[in-house]
């Protein structure tokens, strides 16, 4: 599932339709957008417009045309493709909708279509969905950080992939930024010193920064906004490393069910 750096490796990959005129919208699965209450004629009057910015929050990525804001989650399987000429070629068997810009189209595809849209008509309603997404894992500040997590119970992990407390990260960099940090999945979060706080914030972002700079991890099917696959999985320490021995100290890593999803950590090395 595209997580923080993903997304905002297809962000930045897409900046390059800012500006350019857009022509058309061409909609290939209207279930899809029906699912999503969003009327095909809805989405007709972005034709004639251009795009003036993008933005993301956590895994949520906004196409901001002067009206309305077109905003996408990619849930498990949704990618955003940009490519050359105005036709979208036939291989992508799950296109939902593409956005035909002056020579250029960004096709959104669905495979397993948990993905979600999103059309904000006024920047009041736009705002107000932001208010309930919390705040981006790239944005936060330390004292923030410390903040949202300290009067939290639950498992530091299940902290981590809570879209409330802090949104971006997802299963992936949650199990890479624990480890790399020292700490353990299931240590209740409030439980973390000052220190361990601190070491958390700074590995979140380090590891963050450099999944970017690598474009993203390609596990299964995620590809950037050029269609190709991202870097970070090679940078992987222990995300679905169960069984194998701990990169630090050797001992095998372990997998148990945190919040619903398998985790892997050393026992050893996160305390
Ligand atoms: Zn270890």
């Amino acid at each position: 599932m595209p997580e923080l750096p993903e997304v905002e490796t297809i962000k930045r990959d897409l900046s390059i339709l800012i500006g350019r005129p857009f022509k058309s919208i061409t909609v290939y699965d209207e279930a899809y957008l029906e699912k999503n209450e969003i009327m095909p004629k809805e989405l007709k009057k972005l034709e004639g417009q251009r795009l003036l910015q993008l933005s993301r929050k956590g895994k949520y990525l906004f196409l901001h045309f002067s009206k309305p804001i077109l905003g996408f989650h990619l849930g498990l399987t949704g990618s955003l493709i940009l490519l050359a000429g105005e036709n979208p070629f036939d291989k992508f068997k799950h296109k939902v909708l593409s956005l035909n810009f002056l020579e250029m189209c960004l096709v959104f595809s669905d495979m397993r279509k948990f993905g979600r849209l999103f059309l904000f008509d006024e920047e009041k309603n736009f705002q107000n969905f932001l208010i309930d997404i919390g705040p981006d894992a790239l944005e936060i500040g330390l004292p923030q950080f410390k903040e949202a997590l300290r009067s939290i119970r639950k498992p530091i992990k299940s902290a981590l992939l809570d879209q409330k407390v802090i949104s971006g990260v997802g299963n992936i960099y949650a199990d890479e930024i624990l480890f790399r940090a020292g700490i353990n999945p299931l240590r209740s979060a409030g439980s973390l010193s000052e220190e361990e706080l601190q070491k958390l914030y700074q590995t979140m972002k380090e590891v963050l920064h450099l999944a970017i700079q690598l474009r993203g991890s390609t596990i299964k099917d995620y590809v950037d906004g050029l269609g190709r696959a991202g870097m970070f999985q090679t940078k992987h320490l222990v995300y679905q490393k169960y069984g194998k021995p701990c990169p630090r100290c050797g001992e095998p890593i372990e997998k148990i069910k945190v919040a619903g999803r398998t985790t892997s950590y050393c026992p050893q090395c996160q305390r």
